[in-house]
């Protein structure tokens, strides 16, 4: 009964750890949300970056050697390699020291234009505002603000997208610690460095190995406390936050008339605002598939119904094997008939209720074929259910000082069916998970459906239980705002998908079943 051995397929270039499968990818990826924590420390050289490209870096390491020329020296605390948060981290001495000679060199080098200070003048307590907001509170920026923020946008996007830009700015802060003499570079990485990023048939290559490097300093620096981590993550929930107040959403709808902001690692979503947004379902159903579809279901009704009354043999001397069988067969087709009337469930999130529930009946239905004597234990173990969910009836009712009208209505339903046969008093209540005190799954193994199992039964359920997947998949959609780090959000498309092939499915699977059901009841004898 064990399931390792399939699992081993599936899940082969996994660990597992108890019961979960850890890929193996992911115990040494300590985050792939880069953006989240560090793009607002890096958002300054980031969009002067998206303005000047690599122009950026010569005039800002003139501006670190002008800083290091004055520098105290090693460990030092003041570093300038430009992040917000290590600015932040200069002493009030420090600051005051040096803030004449930064503010000629920022100004000299062009690296504070009109759209980068305005950006800058928004976020309130801005860490390195002592530096590159305050002092330049006289200076007048005549740049609209939507144009401004259109520069930010770009700057998150292209950062996040963790190629050039990403790894010029996390150059500067080897740069830096070049300068300041805290740190050599060993001969393979200073060799790349030697002519980054001019040369661009090695860029890539070298950008790999910056954004390696950096993410090992700085973990080396977060276990050493020396990290400026703190104050980054906390401006980095301020810059998200305040953002919402600032912005809006960019919905797949608005992005015909937006600017070129793409979301980092989903190219796959591709925005076709022609598609966005399908129209009503019944728009696009054709009243034909219906009825031909209901057809397909009223022939399966007309099968049963004449292969039951029409046999010349029915068992009733044991009755259990085919009430139970052509029970649970017509249960199918009326299930299958009722999702093929309604074309607005035609989609994965609906239809899931019906493909669960016909992989479950092909179960037990195989179940009951190779264990006939179980037919007693189906019927038995239902029973069991209907008591306990009546004892919990009673159990609120008289717990109750007034108990509401509807509450005494389905008291007096109690009443009347605890007269009924059969007597509830007597019935045993199972507590298994299943009629064969086994799991549903290892019933399937058991009967060779584990493929069935794993393909139609497990996936329906993840959508009845609204796991992750689907519910992001059908009920939102992605905001395309760099500066919204592409959030989730309610979706505003209507959620009426018409998928012809689920109802063919669910029709295709009925029939398969309204046969084999036919089978058994033929067989009883
Ligand atoms: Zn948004």
């Amino acid at each position: 009964m064990s399931t390792d051995g399939e699992r081993k397929g599936a899940l082969g270039e996994h660990e597992r750890r108890g019961r979960k499968y850890i890929p193996a990818m992911a115990s040494f990826v300590k985050t792939l949300d880069g953006a989240r924590d560090d793009a607002p420390d890096f958002m300054w050289i980031a969009m002067i970056g998206v303005m000047d490209g690599d122009a950026l870096v010569s005039a800002l390491v003139n501006v670190q050697r002008a800083a290091v020329q004055r520098h105290p020296g090693r460990g030092n605390k003041a570093r300038f390699d430009g992040r917000l948060s290590t600015l932040e981290g200069w002493s009030s001495k420090d600051r005051a020291r040096h803030l004449p000679a930064l503010v000629k060199a920022i100004g000299d080098g062009g690296l504070l234009p009109d759209k980068v200070l305005a950006v800058l003048r928004l976020y309130e307590n801005l860490p390195g505002g002592w530096l590159l907001v305050d002092p330049w509170a006289d200076r007048k920026v005549s740049v609209k603000m939507d144009s401004a923020l259109t520069l930010l946008a770009r700057a998150i996007a292209e950062w996040s997208r963790g190629d050039h830009l990403n790894a010029l700015t996390k150059y500067l802060t080897f740069c830096w610690a070049v300068l300041a003499g805290g740190m050599t570079w060993d001969k393979k990485f200073a060799e790349y460095m030697s002519d980054f990023p001019a040369n661009s048939s090695r860029r890539s290559a070298a950008g790999t190995m910056i954004r390696a490097a950096y993410s090992a300093h700085q973990g080396v620096r977060d276990a050493r406390g020396e990290s400026e981590a703190a104050i980054a993550n906390a401006f980095a929930s301020k810059f998200w936050n305040f953002n919402w107040k600032i912005t809006d959403c960019i919905l797949a709808s608005d992005l015909s008339t937006q600017v070129d902001v793409s979301t980092p690692g989903a190219s796959s979503e591709v925005i076709d605002p022609e598609g966005a947004g399908p129209a009503d379902a019944s728009e696009l159903i054709e009243a034909d598939d219906v009825t031909r579809l209901v057809d397909r279901c009223a022939a399966q009704y007309t099968r049963l119904i004449d292969a039951y009354f029409d046999s010349p043999d029915r068992d009733l001397m044991h009755p259990l094997a085919e009430e139970v069988t052509s029970g649970l067969i017509l249960r199918v087709i009326t299930g299958a008939a009722s999702l093929c009337r309604a074309p607005h469930q035609w989609s994965s999130q609906f239809a899931s209720t019906n493909l669960r529930q016909l992989a479950e009946t092909e179960i037990v239905l195989g179940w009951l074929r190779a264990h006939p004597e179980d037919f007693e234990k189906y019927r038995d173990y239902g029973l069991g259910r209907e008591k306990l969910a009546w004892l919990h009836v009673e159990d609120l009712v008289s717990s109750l000082e007034n108990v509401p009208e509807e509450l005494s209505g389905v008291a007096d339903k109690l009443e009347r069916r605890k007269r009924e046969a059969p007597i509830l008093d007597v019935t045993v209540v199972s507590i298994e998970s299943t009629f064969t005190g086994i799991s549903l799954r290892a019933m399937a193994q058991e009967l060779g459906m584990e493929s069935l199992y794993r393909t139609v039964f497990q996936v329906s359920s993840g959508e009845i239980h609204g796991e992750w997947e689907p519910v992001s998949r059908e009920n939102l959609q992605r905001c395309h705002s760099p500066l919204h780090r592409w959030h989730y959000v309610p979706s505003t498309e209507p959620p009426w998908i018409h998928d012809l092939t689920l109802p063919e499915m669910v029709v295709n699977m009925t029939e398969r079943l309204v046969g084999i059901g036919i089978e058994m009841l033929n067989r009883s004898d």
